[in-house]
C-alpha cells in the first residue's frame, strides 16, 4: 500500500506526543470503508478493501512509514478545566500527503490503552463509531466543514460500557487533530515556549498565507475564531446539535469534530438538548453560537503570552460578525432568498416560533418551501407568515424554476435522523453492515431526489420518537 507519508507533527518533540503503536483490534473486520475518501489520501479503493489496509487500520501491524503517537491536550469540559486529557483512546497513526498537496492526519480512534486512558480502556464502541462514521460523511456533504471517515473496522473485543457491547475502530481523516484544548494543555501548565512552537506548527502548516500578517499570531487566533464562527452558523442553519462541545472537542480549522451523542433537529425545538448527560442544557442547540464564542475566548486566554494585549473584544467582534453574516445569508438561502436586507432576521424569528409552536419538522418544512403548493398543510396558523414571505419573495428576480433549484440545492431532502442511525446500528451489531453502506450511499447525495429511498426522508416513526441514545462511547 503506497502512502505519502510526511509525518510533521511528530517533529515538535515529546513534549507534544507519546509515540506508540496501536493495540490491534482482535479479529478485525473491513465493516465498511469509504471508496472517495480514499482518493483525498491518494489510496486506491481496491487497496482499501486489500489485507493490507485492514491490518494497518485495525492497528494489527503497521506498514513502513507510518510513526504512530498519541497526542497531549487538556480542556474545559461543560464549563470546568480539565488539566489532562490527550488521546485516550485513539492514535495519529500517520500523515500523509493527498491530492492538492493537502497534508492529512490518519487517525485511529479505538486504537488501545495510552498514557492518557485515565479511567477508560482506550476502545470505542461499536454504536458510537458508526454513529461518527455516519455522520462525518453526511456533514461533509451538506457543505458543513467537518473531519472525514476512511473506514469502519469491527471486532470481537468486549468492552463494558451500561451494557457490553464490542469494540470498534474508525479510521478518521482530518487535516488536523489539533484541538483548542492543545493550546490550552501548554498555557496552563506555563511551557510558553512550547505553546509558540505549538503555534509556530499550525502557522506553518495550516495557515502559512498569514506568517505574512503584521502579527500573526493575532491573525491566527481571529482566523479560528472566524472558521468557529462559520461552522456553528452551519450548524444552526442545517439544524445539527454537537452535544459535547468541550473545548477539546473544537478543533483549530473549524471543523466538526469528535461527534458523541449529536443530533439532528427533527421537530423544531431551539432547547433541544441531544446529550442526555447534558443535565444543565449547556449545549442545547440555541446555546451553541453562545458556547462556540466561550471557546474561542477560552482559546484567546490560552494564547496570551503569544498575542497582543486586549484581543477579547476583537475576537468578540469578529465572532459576532461573522456568525450573524454567514447565518443569516444561509437562512436566506433556504428561503430562496438573495443578500440579507432589512427585516429577513425578523422573518426568520418570526417562522422559528411559528415552528417551535407547532412541532414541525425542520428539514421537511424548509424542503417543502421550495414548492408552495406543497405548504397547504401547515395551517391557518402559518397564513400571515406565508404572506409575509410571498411579499419579500417578489423582491427577487429569479424564476420560479431556478428558485426551485436553487433552494433544493440548500435544503437536503435527506439527513441523518436518529432512528435512521439507530436502525443501521441494530442490524450491524447482529454482523449486517449493508445498512451502514446504505446510509453513506444516501447521505452523500442529501439534496438529490432519490425515489428508491423515498421512506428515509420521513420523520421518525413513533417507536423511535423518544429514542434514548446511549451516551458512553
Ligand atoms: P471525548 O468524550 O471523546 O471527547 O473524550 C474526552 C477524553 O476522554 C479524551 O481525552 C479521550 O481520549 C478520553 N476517553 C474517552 N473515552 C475513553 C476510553 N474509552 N478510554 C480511554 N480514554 C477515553
Ligand atoms: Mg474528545
Amino acid at each position: 500500500m503506497k502512502l505519502n507519508f510526511d509525518n510533521q507533527f511528530t517533529k515538535l518533540g515529546d513534549k507534544f506526543s507519546v509515540s506508540m503503536a496501536p493495540r490491534p483490534l482482535p479479529n478485525p473486520r473491513m465493516a465498511s470503508f469509504n471508496a472517495p475518501a480514499a482518493a483525498l489520501i491518494g489510496l486506491d479503493p481496491d487497496e482499501l478493501s486489500g489485507d493490507i489496509a485492514l491490518k494497518f487500520f485495525s492497528g494489527t501491524e503497521m506498514i513502513s512509514g507510518a510513526a504512530p503517537l498519541a497526542m497531549v491536550y487538556s480542556g474545559h469540559q461543560f464549563g470546568g478545566y480539565s488539566p489532562r486529557l490527550g488521546d485516550g483512546r485513539g492514535l495519529l497513526l500517520a500523515q500523509v500527503r493527498g491530492a492538492k498537496n493537502i497534508l492529512w492526519d490518519l487517525h485511529l480512534k479505538g486504537a488501545g490503552l495510552t498514557p492518557f486512558s485515565r479511567m477508560g480502556d482506550g476502545r470505542a464502541v461499536l454504536r458510537s463509531s458508526i454513529r461518527e462514521y455516519l455522520a462525518s460523511e453526511a456533514l461533509h456533504h451538506l457543505g458543513i466543514p467537518t473531519s472525514r471517515a476512511l473506514c469502519l473496522i469491527s471486532s470481537d473485543e468486549p468492552v463494558r460500557r451500561e451494557t457490553m457491547e464490542t469494540a470498534a475502530g474508525l479510521l478518521r481523516l482530518s487535516e488536523s487533530h489539533i484541538r483548542f484544548g492543545s493550546f490550552e494543555y501548554f498555557f496552563y501548565t506555563q511551557q510558553h515556549d512550547d505553546l509558540k512552537k505549538l503555534a509556530d506548527y499550525v502557522l506553518d502548516i495550516h495557515f502559512p498565507q498569514l506568517r505574512k500578517s503584521p502579527l500573526p499570531f493575532d491573525s491566527m487566533l481571529l482566523e479560528i475564531t472566524a472558521r468557529t464562527a462559520d461552522m456553528i452558523a452551519h450548524w444552526q442553519a442545517f439544524g445539527f446539535a454537537h452535544g459535547v462541545m468541550n473545548t477539546d472537542n473544537m478543533s483549530i480549522l473549524g471543523q466538526t469534530f469528535d461527534y458523541g451523542p449529536y443530533g439532528f433537529m427533527e421537530a423544531y425545538d431551539p432547547g433541544y438538548i441531544c446529550n442526555h448527560s447534558d443535565d444543565m442544557g449547556r449545549y442545547a442547540f440555541n446555546q451553541q453560537p453562545h458556547i462556540g464564542l466561550w471557546n474561542c475566548l477560552a482559546l484567546c486566554h490560552a494564547l496570551k503570552p503569544i498575542i497582543s494585549p486586549d484581543m477579547t473584544e476583537p475576537v468578540r467582534d469578529h465572532y459576532h460578525q461573522i456568525f450573524s453574516a454567514r447565518y443569516n445569508l444561509l437562512m436566506n438561502q433556504k428561503m430562496g432568498l438573495g443578500n440579507p436586507i432589512e427585516g429577513d432576521s425578523q422573518l426568520v424569528a418570526d417562522l422559528l416560533s411559528l415552528m417551535a409552536e407547532h412541532k414541525v419538522d425542520y428539514t421537511i418544512f424548509f424542503r417543502r418551501l421550495g414548492n408552495i403548493d406543497a405548504l397547504a398543510q401547515y395551517g391557518a396558523a402559518f397564513t400571515n407568515w406565508f404572506q409575509a414571505y410571498d411579499k419579500r419573495r417578489k423582491l427577487e428576480k429569479d424564476t420560479p424554476e431556478q428558485r426551485r433549484k436553487n433552494m433544493h440545492g440548500m435544503n437536503p431532502k435527506y439527513i441523518l435522523r436518529n432512528h435512521l442511525a439507530q436502525q443501521a446500528i441494530l442490524q450491524a451489531e447482529q454482523g449486517d453492515f449493508s445498512e451502514v453502506d446504505r446510509l453513506m450511499k444516501l447521505l452523500a447525495r442529501p439534496f438529490d431526489e432519490q425515489p428508491e429511498f423515498e421512506g428515509y426522508a420521513a420523520e421518525a416513526p413513533e417507536w423511535a420518537r423518544h429514542l434514548n441514545i446511549r451516551c458512553s462511547s
